[in-house]
């Protein structure tokens, strides 16, 4: 009888759910593992990539280069190198700007790879607090109480009060307190905004997480330039793209946002699911794998426009450089529509500005 009670309590601890997901975790680090060898395999080392590495410029250091950022890889799924805080590090610090993936003449699929290997180290090392924050700050209930005291804290004087005392400095975060932008009160939306002339469709425009808070100027103009050029535009209801968890190694994260976005967006009634920022418009574009609605940036899409409706445009005397994103040029591939599009605008000047990434990489410029 004790035996089978020993046999039993044996049993049952293969079945507890920390069993399950110990289970789990290793199945994952394997299937990981496969995939990274598999593509880093493609490498063939030749370095052509170097130039065009934000990070190696600055640092002319191999490992944060992409060549050498692979060969870390390697190292960790063969073993060879542990996962110690200098190699997360070195991969860390890549920005995910893709520009080497856009000159590899042997097509190395660098975001699978930078994906995979993040997604590696949050199951071998579980930082189960960095998860809870991301997703814990694009709640809509969460954002709806804190952006309101983060306005209070810079329009009170309590902001100057604390940079003054230097409380900021103390707590290292002097430096991440200067990006905040100048918060304004949350856009509200309505549902829909009805074309302003002959409906010649209904496009719906994607606005994510922060839109509301921090692009209020894009949206209205956007919502705007569309329905003056005949479209009614609606917003859906809509959640956070999943970049950030993508990006930081939370894919199901990621695939689960997605989902809840294709159920909201993926409607036949709209011709188009527009966007304005390039960064969560090209995580949308690839998450929603999808040949339904086409996903477009607002600028390819008014381009199309005007090859199909011309429009005429008033003059602007001015001269203006433009930077155009990574996310833009090296994933969506969209961004000669800017260049295109100023262009049209008689008396204005245009300087392309010939500079790299600019290094925000979502959530790279706060650390
Ligand atoms: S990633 Fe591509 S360009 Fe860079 S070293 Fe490897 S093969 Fe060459
Ligand atoms: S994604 Fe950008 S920062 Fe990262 S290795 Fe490639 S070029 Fe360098």
């Amino acid at each position: 009888m004790s035996l089978l009670i020993a046999l039993l309590i044996s049993g049952l601890h293969y079945i507890t759910p920390v069993h399950i997901n110990t289970l789990k975790t290793s199945g994952l680090l394997l299937q990981l593992k496969q995939q990274i060898d598999q593509l880093a395999d493609q490498c063939v080392k030749c370095g052509m990539c170097l130039p065009g590495c934000p990070t190696y410029q600055l640092s002319k250091n191999e490992n944060e280069s992409p060549r050498g950022r692979i060969a870390l890889m390697q190292g960790i799924v063969t073993g060879e190198l542990s996962l110690s805080p200098k190699v997360i590090q070195h991969l860390d610090h890549c920005l995910g700007c893709l520009s080497c993936e856009n000159i590899c003449p042997s097509k190395v699929e660098y975001e699978i790879l930078i994906d995979a290997i993040r997604e590696y180290t949050v199951a071998e090392k579980n930082p189960a607090f960095q998860e809870k924050l991301i997703s814990f700050l694009i709640k809509p209930a969460v954002q709806n109480s804190l952006f309101p005291l983060l306005r209070f804290y810079q329009r009170s004087g309590i902001q100057k009060l604390v940079q003054f005392a230097g409380v900021l400095k103390l707590m290292g975060l002097s430096q991440q307190e200067q990006l905040l932008p100048k918060l304004k009160r949350r856009l509200k939306l309505q549902p829909r905004y009805s074309a302003q002339q002959d409906s010649l469709g209904t496009v719906a425009l994607f606005i994510g997480c922060m839109g509301q808070h921090f692009e209020q100027a894009t949206i209205v103009a956007s919502i705007k330039v569309l329905t003056r050029l005949g479209y009614d535009v609606e917003v859906p209801e809509q959640v956070c793209c999943g970049a950030l968890h993508q990006h930081s190694g939370f894919r199901q994260q990621a695939a689960a946002l997605a989902k809840t976005n294709a159920r909201f967006l993926l409607n036949d009634s709209y011709q188009a699911i527009l966007f304005t920022a390039s960064g969560c418009g090209a995580q949308l574009k690839t998450s929603l794998k999808q040949d339904q609605v086409p996903v477009s940036s607002l600028m390819d899409f008014i381009l199309q426009h005007t090859r199909k409706h011309p429009v005429s445009f008033a003059a602007i005397e001015r001269t203006i450089a433009v930077h155009q994103p990574c996310s833009l040029q090296n994933v969506l591939k969209q961004s000669d529509a800017v260049a295109t599009l100023l262009s049209k605008i008689p008396g204005l000047e245009i300087i392309e500005l010939q500079s790299q990434c600019c290094g925000a990489a979502g959530k790279n410029m706060l650390s």
